[in-house]
């Protein structure tokens, strides 16, 4: 793993989310967790080196942060927001997040194929939050503090940890840093000001859900691409087109890659932030 600070490390080097733990004076606190298997058991035994896991905290509902909670079954309990809770690994989803991390194996960690649960198993204990709640939250855990902020946008559970004795703050998918931005089931509107109250901020560290680890002066970076999405949308609907027009005519794919292991996903993204945007701006609500 990357360590980032005295105490706080991260991976960005796989298909999934950045997950990351911060070792403390009494255990260890992981923030979201791998999504291929073989990561998430190799994650776990890295963290324990350190000590026992005190607390898993999710940073929202996607798969790629919260599928290998099922690995951490029995470490400390998983902490995340009432929405991610309701939204946790539901098979309504479209794809379906269990299948999505399923067809990420053979690809990405075919030796993870041996420990993949099935899907009976899996959803029998998954290894759901446990402690709930519904604004901001902190915990104290040996010498270090754990601000759970609030930030909604990228989903509607959407928080970040704010460690101060660190410096750092892990956003989860509130930045995308170099990498495309997913926001099909976003609310443009709350990420800016989501992004907005990270920037207050003291730290030095940004560790952001997916992309290398940067720094504060990258919120404004992904604030303007978030403003640039929106604006090019409603400038194709001012411009009279329809929406398979927007779609056809509008992408940000030379902007940057998508994250590791995801490249063949660029066209999907950009179709759907699209018509995610569309949808929004011409039934009148906020982007
Ligand atoms: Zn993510």
């Amino acid at each position: 793993m990357q360590q980032v600070t005295a105490n706080a490390f991260t991976d960005t080097t796989y298909r999934g989310c950045n997950p990351s733990f911060v070792v403390t004076s009494d255990g260890v606190v992981v923030i979201d967790t791998p999504q291929l298997p073989t990561k998430a058991v190799e994650m776990r035994r890295a963290a324990e080196v350190h000590g026992p896991v005190r607390y898993v905290i999710n940073t929202e509902h996607h798969v790629d942060h919260i599928f290998g909670n099922y690995y951490f079954r029995g470490a400390g309990p998983v902490v995340a927001h009432i929405e991610v809770e309701r939204n946790f690994m539901l098979a309504s989803q479209v794809p379906s997040p269990y299948w999505y991390a399923k067809q990420a194996l053979p690809t990405d960690d075919p030796e993870g194929e041996a420990i993949f649960p099935d899907e009976e198993t899996y959803y029998r204990d998954p290894n759901r939050p446990a402690i709930i709640f519904t604004e901001d939250l902190t915990l104290k855990v040996g010498g270090h503090t754990f601000e759970l902020l609030y930030t909604p946008g990228h989903t509607v559970g959407q928080i970040a940890v704010h460690v101060p004795e660190e410096r750092a703050v892990f956003t989860g998918d509130t930045v995308f840093c170099n990498c495309q931005t997913w926001l099909y089931v976003s609310s443009v509107d709350q990420w800016l000001a989501s992004l907005d109250r990270i920037a207050l901020l003291d730290v030095d560290h940004v560790i952001p859900g997916h992309g290398p680890v940067t720094n504060r002066a990258y919120l404004a970076v992904q604030k303007a691409f978030l403003m640039e999405w929106v604006t090019t949308v409603a400038l194709g609907i001012a411009r009279g087109w329809s929406k398979e027009e927007c779609i056809a005519r509008i992408s940000f794919a030379d902007r940057f890659p998508v994250d590791v292991g995801q490249g063949h996903m660029m066209e999907h993204i950009q179709r759907e932030n699209v018509s995610s945007l569309y949808e929004k701006l011409t039934a009148g609500r906020r982007p």
